[in-house]
């Protein structure tokens, strides 16, 4: 059957399109079967008439960054994969933007938090040094509001810059996002194509900070297993891997994902997992979890894609 979508989406310049692509190796967990369509947009102008050519059909769209939020289902996405390429993904330094020692740190949607924290020091600024560590794009991270204990995106972002389809780019503040906990109010299908920071000159104890967060990280976390990092959002006044840990979860495996043993709130392909084995145990871990202290646990991961007639109810502990 011919795509038309396709091929109008492979007219588009600055536009790569190509069909039937394995969404695996694009995301961190290294699960999940293939998009029916995946595109890069290189440029503001090629997003926007991709968005314009994606309205026009009744399908999904999923906007990726750096797939380390997301469990895409084995029998992949029935829609429409689009990412942010070269002109978005850009990272500059503008010193004294924002007043006298106040410099401003602009990076493109498709940026990674790797490069701008590469940049930060490089340029010796500090400010942004909370996310080291956090495998993310620019406009996943915005959209996640992501953070550590150290402190969260809306802390040192100034704007960000989303474009929807069919309506200018705006350029709005962390308010206007409604960043909060692992959340912002973003309407579905708006993209965060670039975001400010604010950052100052950074003393060596800013720099040191860096440090001390990646090896904090590099202690605690299982970084060597592929997976989403924290699968839940800590509830009120807990915290997720504590209560999963209290459950008894900690180790326990399902086909090849497992419950860190290092970490109780992640979930790790130890063995060439499949999607299913990591939502069965997200499942198991949300009803032990519920039938042992009543409480309620939030996945942080976004669920996606083509999942049939899953029911987490069938998960027996
Ligand atoms: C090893 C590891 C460690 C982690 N540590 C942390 C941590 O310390 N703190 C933390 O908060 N998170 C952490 N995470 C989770 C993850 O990195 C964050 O949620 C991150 O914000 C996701 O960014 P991404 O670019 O990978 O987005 P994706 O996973 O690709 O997408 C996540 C969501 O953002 C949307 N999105 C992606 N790009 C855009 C865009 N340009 N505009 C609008 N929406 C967009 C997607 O549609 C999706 O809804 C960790 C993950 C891993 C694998």
């Amino acid at each position: 059957m011919i795509d038309r979508l396709l091929a109008r989406l492979q007219q588009i310049p600055d536009v790569d399109a190509r069909g039937d692509e394995p969404l695996a190796p694009h995301t961190t967990y290294k699960v999940g079967g293939p998009a029916r369509r995946f595109v890069v947009a290189h440029t503001l102008e090629a997003l926007q008439a991709t968005l314009t050519a994606l309205r026009s059909v009744d399908e999904p769209t999923l906007l990726l960054g750096n797939g380390s939020n997301v469990l895409i289902a084995d029998a992949g996405f029935p829609g429409t994969v689009l990412t942010l390429g070269r002109e978005l993904s850009h990272c500059t330094l503008t010193r004294d933007a924002l007043g006298a020692g106040v410099h401003q740190l602009e990076a493109g949607g498709g940026c990674s938090i790797t490069r701008l924290l590469r940049l930060a020091k490089q340029e010796s600024v500090a400010g942004v040094e909370f996310l080291g560590g956090v495998p993310a794009t620019i406009g996943g991270a915005v959209r996640m509001n992501a953070g550590t204990r150290e402190g969260e995106v809306k802390d040192a972002l100034v704007t960000a810059q989303v474009v929807r389809p069919d309506v200018a780019p705006a350029w709005l503040d962390p308010t206007e996002l409604g960043l909060a906990y692992r959340h912002s109010s973003l309407p579905a299908g708006a993209v965060v194509t670039a975001a400010r920071f604010r950052v100052t000159d950074a003393s060596l104890e800013m720099r040191e900070r860096l440090d001390s967060v990646l090896a904090y990280r590099k202690a605690t976390q299982p970084l060597h297993l592929p997976s989403c990092g924290s699968v839940f959002a800590n509830p009120a006044g807990d915290s997720a891997g504590r209560l999963i840990d209290a459950a008894g979860l900690k180790g326990r495996k399902l086909g090849g994902a497992q419950v860190s043993e290092q970490h109780a709130n992640w979930i790790v392909n130890v063995a060439g997992a499949s999607a299913s084995d990591v939502r069965s145990l997200i499942a198991l871990c949300q009803a032990e979890v519920a039938r042992q202290f009543g409480v309620t646990l939030r996945p942080e991961v976004q669920v996606i894609g083509d999942w049939g007639d899953w029911s987490d109810s069938e998960v027996t502990p």
